[in-house]
């Protein structure tokens, strides 16, 4: 619990002011909405997975008064935090989380992570948050099935900051979406990337930002959208797109390559060699290229005798930053923390006790938008105790302990024990009956 209090205190210090400054249209209000938002933030802090679960815990005494002693606000409940989060608009408390963001940035506690000790790491990606077999709202995307079945379905652009040594932050959230009425193109990931790129530059002015996408961004709209916004950029180039930037590179793929790498990972011996070619033209930008050519051995036992197991892989990037034999190594492993988001961001958050694709708010888009950002939050500030040293150590200590456990715990501790306020004196545990007379 002091984790999450050192969180709150030193990373997040003005979120609850924050929280306490939204908007709010209720007319009867017996909790503030610092205590509301902070309700709906506790349900992912906590890992409940659902409203029931953390409501039936609320009942007990002493689960709600460890809350109160942690988070400093009484706890509300759930029905109560989604009255209002089907009411707040979202717009709002995505700003509460940037605003957040930029100040957790400011403290320069990430500096170390920066590329080329400048850059922060912005991945760019889209995840699908819920789907439906029936119309959920007029905001619904669709998609057609070979067999003629429709499917109603949400999914958000993310750009989320992220770090060699696994952290992974929302930075904004751009929802994928349809205009209400009629129209006569259905939103697109691409076009959603023009609205997230405006909000990233308006709230995070300032930042050295590199972003990193996947093989859908190498075009002349993305290029420019950074080079306007000042942004380096590292995308995963395919095979197949800019063919003209493809046919220049014949020559320099059959190079020596300009630098090499080795390491032994779990077993396997991992070769890198590193090729570039610099101020490729594209339309109206000068386009460098650069590949990691990965090649991993590993001796494994069939029967008696032992095989050498081998695995090729070629990453391959276009960028605006200029590779030399000095950043290639450096710029390869930035390429590839994109999947990061994936495996970090996303996927901890379908599976990490957060149920994202769980049917939050079914009828409601504005409620499943706002439980989203606060399960953003939720999620950055879980990370940051995560990864802190008392859980860390807990970690290393006990070499079978997981995370999902040290929260099994930190439940049952909420649940089972005495709040630190209310701990009796040593005398009062001990009722010593006075000595017969
Ligand atoms: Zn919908």
């Amino acid at each position: 619990m002091t984790a999450y209090q050192r969180v709150m205190q030193r990373r997040f210090p003005e979120l609850i002011r924050a929280f306490s400054k939204v908007k709010d249209s209720r007319k009867r209000k017996y909790y503030g909405m610092e205590e509301i938002l902070m309700g709906g933030l506790g349900m992912f802090l906590l890992k409940q997975g659902s409203g029931n679960s953390i409501n039936n815990k609320r009942r007990e005494a002493n689960f709600a008064e460890h809350y109160e002693e942690t988070f400093s606000v009484r706890l509300p409940h759930q029905d109560t935090v989604a009255e209002v989060l089907c009411e707040l608009a979202p717009e709002e408390l995505e700003q509460v989380k940037m605003d957040s963001m930029s100040k957790f940035l400011e403290q320069k506690w990430l500096r170390k992570s920066r590329l080329l000790k400048q850059y922060y790491l912005v991945a760019i990606d889209a995840t699908g948050v819920v789907s439906f077999d029936h119309r959920h709202c007029e905001h619904c995307l669709t998609r057609k099935s070979k067999n003629g079945e429709t499917t109603y379905f949400h999914y958000v652009l993310e750009a989320k900051l992220v770090t060699a040594c696994g952290f992974c932050f929302s930075l904004a959230t751009e929802w994928v979406e349809n205009p209400e009425g009629e129209f006569d193109k259905q939103d697109c990931e691409r076009k959603a990337f023009i609205r997230l790129a405006a909000k990233l530059k308006k709230h995070y002015s300032r930042l050295f930002i590199c972003i990193l996408a996947d093989g859908l961004y190498p075009y002349d709209g993305a290029f420019s959208i950074c080079e306007t916004n000042a942004w380096k950029y590292i995308f995963v180039l395919p095979e197949k797109s800019l063919k003209t930037v493809h046919e220049e590179l014949t020559l320099s793929k059959l190079r020596k390559p300009i630098a090499e790498s080795y390491t032994v990972k779990q077993g396997w011996r991992i070769g890198g060699a590193y090729r570039c070619q610099n101020e490729i033209p594209y339309q109206k930008h000068s386009l460098n290229w650069f590949q990691c050519l990965e090649t991993r051995v590993k001796e494994v036992k069939v029967g008696k005798e032992m095989i050498k197991k081998t695995k090729e892989s070629c990453f391959e990037y276009v960028t605006n930053i200029t590779p030399n034999k000095e950043n290639i190594q450096a710029l390869s492993q930035a390429g590839r923390l994109r999947w990061k988001v994936e495996n970090e961001g996303f996927n901890a958050q379908k599976c990490g006790d957060y149920e994202l694709e769980h049917k939050y708010f079914r009828n409601s888009y504005t409620g499943l938008k706002n439980t989203y950002t606060l399960l953003q939050i939720a999620h950055a500030f879980n990370q940051l105790v995560e990864k802190s040293e008392p859980v860390k150590s807990l970690l290393e200590t006990h070499s079978k302990e997981t995370i999902r456990n040290i929260w099994c715990n930190l439940v049952a501790y909420m649940l089972f024990a005495t709040p630190l306020g209310k701990r009796p004196d040593d005398a009062d545990i001990y009722h010593i009956p006075p000595h017969p007379s």
